[in-house]
């Protein structure tokens, strides 16, 4: 590699300010689909989060901390219209970091980082408390910031996920201290240079790092009052044990082992439609993914095999070629354990009906993290291959008798955090969402988002909900007043009570 093409070095943002690492150890950022080295990341630990948390909380003993909510509005909108006017340049970052498709990478996750900023300036606007009147007195809730948060985001939706948290964390005006999936650092950086430019000083941090170092040290700093992290079921436990002795809030949004479950009288061209996008995009690495299908045994066999023609066309290459609907796995360490577990449901009796392979593809993709997409019928509730969260191309296959079994499959999993159902029958549709046990239901549509709805999992899927108001209430502190209106002497026998 020549001097010209050197992967860049890219520094923590502290203080509205690019910061090298204290220690000076620096971490490889790979492009999933070539191995090629992006940049040189920070390896950041205590000091580098201690730094941060001292820029954050200047940043709230300041102007900041006396910003009305007119001007934080102000600030995501000119957050948005920064990120609208780079959303060529992000989503080719956004792809190359991570491996997906440049289209996807376009069409969905920078419009909705895009729309994440947009959203929450408007909601802040709008956010109203309730206000108790008695007869004697009135109760009316004060909304504050919570103070220093921190935000953890992994790697499958860099930018969206990390927009998701700030845009609400700085509309009710807290002060910030992130940190990115080490594998995917650059939109962040990106988001982070943005923010040095439009917000004061200390507002927006960004720490880079492993989970355990930097990440670690974010959860347990005693000037860090919230945590937003959105990860893995197992490390979720962490985050949530490293919080507790310190009370911290914590919003946890976690794994999933979602179903698709497909009646006989659904519209067969749509559920078909629906169960491919649901499994495949972002190749199976959205924590939404509908990666057990559940289909209803009198059209199992016919739906199966329409399932996987339309599966092993989806084309797996070039994340920058615009035909690709599969591109690279975030890493070859991820492709190893979702191969790995492709290798566990043959043993456990699952017939791989296509995919189960590394494509063979051309250099430089011959170096990337791809596995072809892969369909596996034949096993049984309790297989691992059915229970645990692969988060790779990989969907199971089950057939169900009736609408009891078909709930019941869906619900034997330790994970609760989406559906989709596939039925015409509206009596159906009601009762069957009534009855999964998961955050999100979708009926015949999948991953169709209204950013003011409640986001988040049941079960071992996470705690607590995103979105809306929801996120608005998350990133405050309520705090009851009561005034009293009435001051006579409470023995007066005039008094109404
Ligand atoms: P992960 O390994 O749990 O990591 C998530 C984030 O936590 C990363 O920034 C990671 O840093 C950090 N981290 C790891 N160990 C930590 C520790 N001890 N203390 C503090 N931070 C720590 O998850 P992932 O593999 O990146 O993402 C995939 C998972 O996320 C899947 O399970 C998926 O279902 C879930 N997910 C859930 C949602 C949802 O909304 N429910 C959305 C998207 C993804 P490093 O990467 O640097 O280790």
């Amino acid at each position: 590699m020549g001097a010209a093409d050197e992967p860049r070095a890219v520094d923590n943002w502290i203080g509205g300010r690019p910061t090298p690492p204290e220690g000076g150890e620096r971490l490889d950022d790979l492009a999933p689909a070539t191995g090629e080295v992006l940049a040189r990341i920070p390896r950041s630990g205590p000091a580098d989060v201690e730094a941060a948390v001292e820029a954050a909380r200047g940043a709230l003993d300041g102007a900041w901390g006396r910003s009305s909510v007119e001007e934080r509005a102000r600030l995501l909108e000119a957050v948005a219209d920064r990120l609208e006017a780079r959303a060529d340049e992000l989503a080719a970052l956004e792809s190359t970091d991570t491996g997906k498709p440049l289209a996807l990478a376009r069409e969905v996750d920078i419009p909705r980082a895009v729309a994440n900023f947009r959203f929450f300036a408007g909601a802040v606007r709008h956010h109203a408390d309730a206000f108790h009147p008695m007869q004697r007195a009135i109760n009316y809730t004060l909304r504050q910031p919570l103070g220093v948060v921190g935000l953890i985001t992994p790697w499958n939706l860099p930018l969206y996920l990390l927009t998701w948290k700030t845009a609400p964390a700085l509309a009710m005006g807290n002060a910030v201290v992130a940190k990115p999936s080490e594998l995917t650092p650059l939109t962040a950086h990106a988001l982070g240079e943005m923010l040095a430019e439009l917000a004061p000083p200390g507002v927006f941090n960004l720490v880079h790092g492993l989970g355990p170092e930097a990440g670690q040290a974010i959860l347990e700093h005693p000037g860090v009052s919230a945590i937003s992290f959105t990860g893995g079921t197992a490390t979720g436990a962490r985050v949530a044990a490293a919080a507790a002795p310190r009370f911290k809030k914590l919003s946890l949004e976690l794994g999933g082992k979602n179903p698709t479950l497909v009646f006989a009288d659904c519209d067969v061209e749509r559920a078909l439609d629906g169960a491919v996008r649901a499994g495949f995009t972002n190749q199976g690495q959205v924590c939404l993914c509908g990666s057990r299908l559940l289909v209803e045994a009198s059209i199992y066999d016919d739906f199966l095999a329409a399932f996987v023609e339309r599966v092993r066309a989806l084309r797996v290459g070039d994340p920058a070629d615009p035909a690709t609907r599969v591109g690279a796995l975030i890493s070859l360490a991820h492709r190893d354990k979702v191969e790995g577990y492709v290798r566990l449901a043959r043993e456990e009796g699952g017939e791989v009906l296509c995919g189960g392979v590394r494509p063979e593809l051309p250099a430089p993709f011959d170096r990337g993290a791809f596995f072809a997409p892969t369909v596996v019928a034949g096993l049984g509730q309790r297989c691992r291959t059915v229970q645990e969260e692969i988060f790779g191309p990989v969907v199971t296959v089950q057939p169900f008798a009736d609408e009891a079994e078909g709930v019941a499959l869906a619900n034997d999993v330790r994970y609760g955090l989406a559906a989709s159902v596939w039925t015409r029958d509206l009596d159906r549709a009601h009762r069957v969402s009534a009855a999964l046990r998961t955050g999100m239901v979708w009926v015949n549509t999948w991953l169709l988002r209204d950013l003011r709805v409640p986001f988040g999992g049941m079960k071992d899927s996470g705690v607590g909900r995103e979105g809306g108001r929801h996120s608005l209430e998350f990133f405050s502190e309520a705090r009851n007043v009561c005034i009293a209106i009435d001051q006579r002497p409470e023995r007066d026998p005039g008094r109404r009570v």
